[in-house]
C-alpha cells in the first residue's frame, strides 16, 4: 500500500517547485526577530524545520527529495545528527527503501556525549566500518559547523562522506565550505543576518526577539 502519492523515480520540476513554494510558504519561512544558532547571529527570517517535519506529508516529500538528490548507487551508509536531524534520516532512510526496495543501505545518527560533542555509539561504528560510503542529512544548514563536525568523525571511523543533502541552506554554504564533494539542498535561503545588535536593525528598532522560534 502506498501512503503518499510519490512517484517511483525522480520528481519532475514542477513537483519540485511546487515543493520550493510550499517550503516558502510563511508558515514555515517566518518573519520576525530571531537569533540564529550560529554565532548568535540576528535575523529578520525563520525557516521553521520544526514545523515543516511535523507535517507529514511535506516531512514525507522532503525526504523523497533528499532521497532522490543525494543517494547515488554507491552509497552505503546516511547519517544524520541527533536529536533534530533523526526524524529526517529516518524519512530519507524510509524513501530510500521505497525507491530501491532490494537495496541494503545503512540508517545510523552521530548522537552527542556529556560534552555535546557529536560521537557514533558502537552499533553505529559496526555499520560505518562495513559500509563506508556515506552521505549526511540535515534539516538546515546555517553555519555548517555542526555536519562539518560529523564529516570529520565519519572520516576519523574510516568512512567517506560523498555528499550532504539539506532541507534548507542559509549564508552560502558550499560544499567547499562543509569540506565535502557534493552539496544539495532543497531550499536556498540568501536572507541577511546580522553579526551584534549594533548593527542589527530590527534591535535598534527595539522589536524584541522571538521566544518562540529561534536557533535555526
Ligand atoms: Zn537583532
Amino acid at each position: 500500500m502506498r501512503h503518499f502519492d510519490m512517484p517511483d523515480s525522480s520528481l519532475s520540476e514542477t513537483q519540485v517547485t511546487a515543493l520550493r513554494t510550499a517550503l516558502s510558504d510563511p508558515r514555515f519561512l517566518i518573519k520576525g526577530h530571531f537569533e540564529l544558532s550560529s554565532r548568535k547571529r540576528h535575523s529578520p527570517f525563520y525557516f521553521a524545520k520544526d514545523q515543516v517535519l511535523a507535517n507529514a506529508r511535506l516531512a514525507a516529500q522532503v525526504s523523497f527529495w533528499i532521497a532522490d538528490a543525494v543517494i547515488e548507487e554507491d552509497v552505503q551508509t546516511i547519517v544524520g545528527l541527533a536529536t533534530s536531524g533523526i526524524r529526517l534520516l529516518h524519512g530519507v532512510a524510509d524513501a530510500v527503501a521505497r525507491l530501491h526496495p532490494n537495496r541494503h543501505l545503512a540508517s545510523v545518527f552521530a548522537d552527542k556525549d556529556d560534552d555535546g560533542k557529536f560521537v557514533f555509539k558502537r552499533g553505529s561504528i559496526k555499520e560505518l566500518r562495513d559500509h563506508r560510503r556515506v552521505v549526511i542529512v540535515e534539516d538546515v544548514l546555517t553555519s555548517g559547523t555542526s555536519v562539518k563536525q560529523v564529516a570529520d568523525l565519519v572520516r576519523a571511523h574510516g568512512g567517506y562522506v560523498t555528499a550532504v543533502g539539506a532541507i534548507c541552506r542559509r549564508g552560502r554554504i558550499t560544499a567547499e565550505t562543509l569540506g565535502v564533494p557534493f552539496l544539495q539542498a532543497l531550499l536556498e535561503l540568501d536572507l541577511p543576518t546580522y553579526s551584534t545588535p549594533n548593527n542589527c536593525p530590527l534591535c535598534r528598532a527595539d522589536t524584541p526577539l522571538s521566544s518562540e522560534f529561534g536557533h535555526g
